[in-house]
Formats: C-alpha cells, structure tokens, sequence
C-alpha cells in the first residue's frame, strides 16, 4: 500500500512539475512583455501551427457521444486541457475568435491571468459573445483564472477588470496570499475514488456562493481548511486548482458529461418543436 502510493506519486511528480513551470512561464510572461506581444505571438502561433485545421475540425458535426469542447486559447495552460478531454473521447479545439465560439458543444477557461485572458477577449471581440453563450446555457468549466472569469463578484481585483460572469459567487483573487505561488492539498470533491489531489497557483477562493451554487469541494487541513474551491450551478463549473496538471480526470470527466447530457437536452427538444 505505502509503496503503492509512494510510487504513484513520484511517477506523477515531474508531469506536474512541468506543468506548474509551463503555467508559471505563462503567467511571467505575460506580466514581462503586456497585452500587445502576447496578442501578436498567440495569433501567429495559432495560424503558423492549427489554425485551419482547427477550425475545419471545429465544423464537422457534433454527437453526444463525441462532443467538440472548445478551450479558449487567448493565453494560459491550453495544452493540458486539450490533451485531458481528448482523453475523454471529446474533440477538443482550441478557440480564439467567435465563429469558433459558435461550433463548440463546451468550453473550458484555462488558468493563466485573469486580467490578461479578459482584455485580449475584449480586443478579439469574444468578450460578449462569451457572455451570451454563458446566459444560452452553454456548459462552461473555468480553472483558477477561468473562475475569476466566470465570477459575478470579484474580490481583491481592480476595479476595472471585466469578467464573463454567470456564477453567483464573490471570488477572491491571490486568495491564498500572494507570496504563495503554488502549493498541493488534498480537496473532498465528494468523487468516487476519494479526495482528489489539487495543484494550486497563485490560486483564488470562493469567498461567498448563492443559493443556487452547489459546492462541490473544500480544502481539507492546513491554513485554508474548509474554503471552497470547487462549484457547479447548472452548466458551469469551476475550480481554483487546476486538475489537467495532475492527470487526474475526474473534473473534466464530470464536465464532459455536463457537456454530453446538455447536447442530449438540445437534441430532445428540437426534435419536438418540429
Ligand atoms: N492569479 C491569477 C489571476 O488572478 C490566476 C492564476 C492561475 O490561473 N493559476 O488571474
């Protein structure tokens, strides 16, 4: 049992270690070079690496059994979750502008920075059709800055910093302080399986959730006991930690089932309106 758990760890360590680098280099990157150089090398990335191919993959048509999960791709750890719902059997594409918001089933909002992600949605004119998509009761799952961006209310940000929103929840941002730039704790997500282990950076809270918010997991031990970290209400989740760094599937695997059972839903009712 003892070297059961102890090998399982250390065959898991350098795939999150990599990924917390990855994560770290974004989001010091960003802060080093602004918004202008960040827009430039994404989108000259996106055409020199998929963008065709993605956009005509984009369009092929959807089942539930495969659906297409878009991860928006302005900036953040996109890789992780493209290869996590692949995974899953969903096909994932990366989304950048909105005629490639309108072909996906889902979307997942990466962690990266949550200031830096709303600004280049803004200027990419995604900002809004987000919104809508949101309110239209497309299944959306935000990680760490993809919470901030899914919140209604933010807490320690500045105040002109726009968010999706849709989640009635007050979140903090840096909840955790923001010397702490990342850390592992175990989280109860309730999951068969046990608790689940969680990679925090730079990480915010959910400081206050309404009625309408189910909370799916809690820190267990330390000095953060008891916070929420983990909330679903209707179509959308989100997480302060960031589980597409762990390898472990549970979060995206409850999501693709959100996403599955929604499209299942629209199938159903257009067929009975015609
Ligand atoms: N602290 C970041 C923010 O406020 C989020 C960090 C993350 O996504 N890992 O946007």
């Amino acid at each position: 049992m003892e070297l059961d758990a102890c090998c399982r760890s250390r065959t898991r360590a350098p795939g999150i270690a990599r990924g917390v680098a990855h994560l770290a280099h974004h989001l010091s990157h960003d802060l080093a070079h602004g918004l202008a150089h960040d827009l430039a090398h994404d989108l000259a990335h996106d055409l020199a690496h998929d963008g065709a191919g993605d956009v005509a993959s984009a369009l092929v048509p959807t089942s539930a059994a495969r659906p297409v999960v878009g991860v928006l791709a302005l900036q953040g750890d996109v890789r992780e979750h493209l290869a996590a719902l692949a995974a899953l059997g969903a096909d994932p594409v990366p989304v950048r502008r909105p005629e490639e918001l309108t072909a996906v089933d889902g979307l997942v909002l990466p962690g990266g920075e949550s200031t830096t992600i709303g600004k280049l949605a803004a200027r990419t004119g995604l900002l809004e059709p987000l919104r809508a998509a949101v309110r239209d009761g497309l299944p959306v799952y935000g990680t760490c800055a993809g919470m901030i961006l899914l919140a209604d209310r933010l807490l320690d940000a500045p105040p002109e910093q726009e968010t999706i929103g849709g989640l009635d929840v007050t979140v903090r941002r840096n909840a955790f302080g923001r010397q702490v730039d990342s850390f592992e704790s175990d989280v109860d997500v309730g999951f068969d399986g046990g608790s689940l282990h969680a990679v925090f950076i730079r990480a915010p809270w959910v400081e206050e959730a309404g009625a309408a918010v189910q909370v799916l997991g809690r820190v267990v031990g330390g000095p953060a006991d008891g916070r929420i970290v983990a909330v679903r209400q209707g179509n959308l989740v989100a997480t302060s930690f960031h589980p597409e760094l762990t390898g472990d599937r549970r979060v995206h695997a409850l999501f693709v089932d959100i996403v599955r059972r929604a499209l299942a839903e629209r199938a159903r009712t257009s067929e009975e309106s015609t």
